[in-house]
């Protein structure tokens, strides 16, 4: 029988949200995964823990490596050590309010680290011949305050540090790509959401919420906009568009959206109604929350993506938020066996 060599992903952003749904898809595909992870003084590997393989066992498929957008010694170092057949370039500073707060360092991670991976990457494919197919990680903040639908067509307008940075990586990739012949794809992702969607973001702010004050470890909520709209999606749905994009003969950019957008008022309505809640008597303005300037809208039309790759989300509205609803009830249930046995509540969301 003849042996295939199994396929190589180098992935930046393995301990994220993305990174996590990817590194499965791959696995299950029978991938040999390299995630970056970057350093920090605690573990920060919790969404990856359950793919966690001895490297020493001779039949680890997983492995983990030190590394940092903001280092373009490593990122180049770990290319030409792994020798991937494909990048997933996830790793950002991700969170839009913080960019505010952060925008040099945002654009560091987020737009340089993109050309930093890049740049690694031309080196080595110049070098070696080797074909290395790209995938950047964008966003639908990209297109900011144009109105929807949104496709791939719309021209950007972002509003935020983070979107603007987002827009410099997305250009870097077109420009890498019509400059030296790379494999390189775009996908614009919308907003999408799961059970490890990062606390501070505000499907999962609002159901870590909800699961505590089902369990009476909190009564308050507080929020910034409710109107603004979103086309929230199934992470676990979209990790499947990027790996796809990465399997055409050509290299292009795709928007990946479910069409269909809701308010932050209408996940609130949604959340608490699946509880048996009503959200109106626990949640609170607060107005630091509100960002310096607001996308209004964002609502997908991922047409694009469903012809040429076949993909179409399979996870309704609906579904995500009971989805996430159920998972942080079970989780406040754990914090209030915890609580009533004298330990601390962990720190609540933010921003
Ligand atoms: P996430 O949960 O915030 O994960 C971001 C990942 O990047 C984490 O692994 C994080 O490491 C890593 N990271 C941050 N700064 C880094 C640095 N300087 N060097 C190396 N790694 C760094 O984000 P996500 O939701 O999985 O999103 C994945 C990507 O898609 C991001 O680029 C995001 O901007 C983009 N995106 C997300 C959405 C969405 O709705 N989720 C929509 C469009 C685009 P730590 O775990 O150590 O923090
Ligand atoms: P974004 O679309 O990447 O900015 O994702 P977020 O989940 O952070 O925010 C989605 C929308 O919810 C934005 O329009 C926010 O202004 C709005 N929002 C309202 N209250 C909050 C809040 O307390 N936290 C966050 N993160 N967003 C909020």
């Amino acid at each position: 029988m003849i042996q295939t060599e199994r396929k190589r992903a180098l992935v930046t952003g393995t301990s994220g949200q993305d990174g996590s749904y990817l590194l499965e898809l791959l696995l299950a595909k029978g991938y040999e995964v390299h995630g970056m992870i970057r350093r920090a003084s605690l573990f920060n590997t919790e969404r990856i823990d359950h793919l966690y393989q001895d490297p020493h066992d001779e039949g680890a498929r997983f492995f983990g490596h030190y590394g940092d957008m903001t280092d373009s010694s490593v990122l180049a170092r770990l290319v030409e050590k792994i020798k991937p057949d494909e990048v997933y370039n996830l790793a950002a500073q991700s969170h839009v309010r913080v960019s505010f707060d952060l925008p040099d360092y945002t654009a560091d991670t987020t737009a340089m680290g993109a050309l930093r991976l890049l740049d690694a990457l031309r080196d080595h494919v110049q070098r070696t011949r080797r074909e290395v197919r790209y995938y950047q990680a964008g966003s639908s903040e990209m297109f900011g305050a144009a109105p929807p639908p949104q496709d791939e067509t719309t021209p950007f307008h972002p509003r935020s540090p983070y979107g603007v940075a987002k827009v410099a990586a997305h250009w870097f990739g077109v420009n890498y790509r019509e400059s030296y012949g790379l494999f390189i794809c775009n996908g614009i992702l919308f907003n999408h959401e799961s059970p490890r969607r990062g606390e501070t973001f505000v499907t999962r702010k609002i159901t870590r919420a909800l699961g505590r004050i089902a369990e009476g470890l909190q009564d308050k909520l507080f929020l910034g906009n409710l109107d603004a709209q979103r086309d929230w999606g199934f992470a676990g749905d979209y990790v499947e568009a990027m790996w796809l994009m990465l399997q055409q003969e050509t290299p292009d950019d795709y928007v990946v959206a479910t069409g269909e957008s809701y308010s932050v008022r209408d996940f609130l309505e949604e959340a608490f109604g699946h509880a048996g809640l009503d959200w109106q008597t626990h949640v609170e303005f607060d107005p630091r929350y509100l960002r310096p300037a607001e996308v209004d809208h964002l609502e997908g039309d991922a047409s694009k993506a469903e012809k040429a790759l076949g993909w179409k989300p399979k996870t309704s509205f609906k579904q995500l938020v009971a989805m996430m609803v159920d998972h942080d009830r079970d989780m406040a249930r754990r914090e209030r066996t915890l609580v009533d046995a004298g330990h601390a509540l962990p720190q609540s969301s933010r921003d």
